[in-house]
């Protein structure tokens, strides 16, 4: 764009004839909620920001920015947390956002598969797909806002990669918007597809860089038909690592959640988020949550945790647990994980990173990581958690608490 923040007039008609007036947002009033992260830490300006309803809406729309060299920044849920998903400072981006783009577009049954647009909210995913019995296993703490296109184009994971895999894994096929406005159709459900590259796994992950992403053909999965939840208390992030071991063991691939949480988490929560409390009597300085899956029905699959947890106890490897006995009960467990990240928000600004290493390295990770930061900066207050299951870890950083300007310089607000 030559006038850096006033989009051409031509251009602005040409792009609201495509995707009427309320596909067209150019007011700072109107843009400002899309061109700030999930986190408050990122704020850009964008000349304007375009809704598609359609994938030929989306074509047409791109064709139109590219041939007047305005850059794109695509955006579904704007969940991002590292400003992906919004526009530079300079104001000369357009935002184009496929949240319009929420339909489902068929259900296959027999295929097991389920074709959506990129706009369809994730939660909503895994509803439809629970009221035709099955399960959509992507399953994230932002699932109620963060949308298909953007899963797919983080290669999101959540909590239950362990058994199901990445966002990568769920995709058999893809419909994208190229950034000449043609529109590649990969959107096949083949099962088995050996006809050559594959090239819907470029657009995985590719963070909008090579296209807009506007459907897919998803995996359907049997619907669990018993679920069992456990917090537990382990001594250090080396039994946790331990103790997936066992319970792979004892109950192989039902293990479909493993979690690990610090005591420093779980204190984040009941400091910031109103209606979490600790399930265990006392407190314990590490924690997974586990929950298992099993597509047979009945209670035999929580007496199978408890055993296993049974005997990892008399190793040492696990000091308490509750094991939850009601959809109540598992829920309120799950809070304490899912609340992690809005509770870090509303104590302040960390330093956040999303690391991944081999399963077997994650107590190395925290350990060396811990001990370099509190020599560098000391007082840092760091925070542990996330999927141990698949060696990924988020491991974040908050300044020490501010000491007071007083005489005592020993005491920490
Ligand atoms: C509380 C919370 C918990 C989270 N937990 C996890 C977690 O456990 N695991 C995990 O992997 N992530 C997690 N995330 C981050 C996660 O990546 C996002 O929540 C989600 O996958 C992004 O989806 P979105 O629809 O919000 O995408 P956006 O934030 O809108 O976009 C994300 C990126 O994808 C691009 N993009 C968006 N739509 C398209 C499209 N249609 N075509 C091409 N490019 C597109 C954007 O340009 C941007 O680069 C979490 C976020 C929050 C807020």
């Amino acid at each position: 764009m030559n006038d850096r923040s006033n989009p051409p007039v031509a251009l602005l008609e040409q792009l609201r004839a495509i995707v009427g007036e309320r596909g067209l947002l150019t007011e700072a009033e109107d843009l400002a909620p899309f061109t700030v992260d999930w986190r408050g830490q990122f704020r850009g300006r964008a000349a304007l920001l375009v809704k598609p309803a359609s994938t030929e809406e989306t074509a047409q729309v791109v064709a139109a920015l590219a041939t007047a060299g305005v850059g794109i920044v695509p955006q579904a849920g704007n969940t991002s947390l590292c400003g992906a998903s919004v526009p530079d400072a300079s104001g000369t981006q357009a935002v184009v956002n496929v949240s319009r783009m929420n339909r489902v577009r068929a259900i296959d049954l027999d295929n097991d598969t389920i074709t959506v647009e990129a706009g369809c909210i994730l939660a909503d995913l895994q509803r439809v797909a629970e009221e035709n019995d099955r399960l959509f296993p992507l399953s994230l703490a932002a699932e109620g806002s963060c949308e298909v296109g953007g899963n797919i184009s983080t290669n999101a994971g959540g909590t239950q990669v362990l058994r199901y895999g990445n966002m990568r894994e769920q995709v058999l096929g893809l419909e994208v918007v190229l950034p000449d406005g043609r529109v590649w159709d990969g959107l096949r459900g083949l099962r088995k597809d050996n006809t050559g590259y594959d090239l819907k796994h470029l657009f995985i992950g590719a963070e909008g860089t090579l296209g807009i992403v506007t459907a897919a053909v998803l995996k359907l999965y049997p619907r669990p038909r018993a679920i069992a939840t456990a917090l537990v208390a382990v001594p250090d992030p080396a039994a946790a690592v331990a103790l997936l071991g066992r319970l792979r063991a004892a109950c192989g691939e039902r293990v479909t959640g493993f979690e690990l949480v610090s005591r420093a988490c779980l204190d984040l929560v009941f400091r910031n988020i109103p209606g979490n409390r600790d399930p265990l009597p006392r407190p314990f300085a590490w924690y997974v949550l586990v929950e298992l899956f099993d597509s047979m029905a009945g209670p035999a699959l929580a007496e199978m945790l408890e055993a296993a947890l049974g005997e990892a106890a008399e190793s040492g490897l696990a000091d308490d647990a509750v094991v939850a006995s009601s959809q109540a009960q598992r829920l309120a467990l799950w809070a304490l994980r899912e609340n992690i990240s809005d509770a870090q928000k509303t104590e302040g600004v960390s330093v956040k990173h999303d690391v991944s290493v081999p399963v077997s390295q994650v107590p190395r990770l925290i350990a060396e990581s811990d001990l370099a930061l509190q020599a560098a900066f000391p007082g840092i207050r760091t925070v542990a958690f996330g999927h141990v299951g698949d060696g990924n870890l988020h491991y974040n950083a908050f300044p020490p608490r501010a000491r007071r300007a007083t005489s005592s310089p020993g005491r920490h607000r």
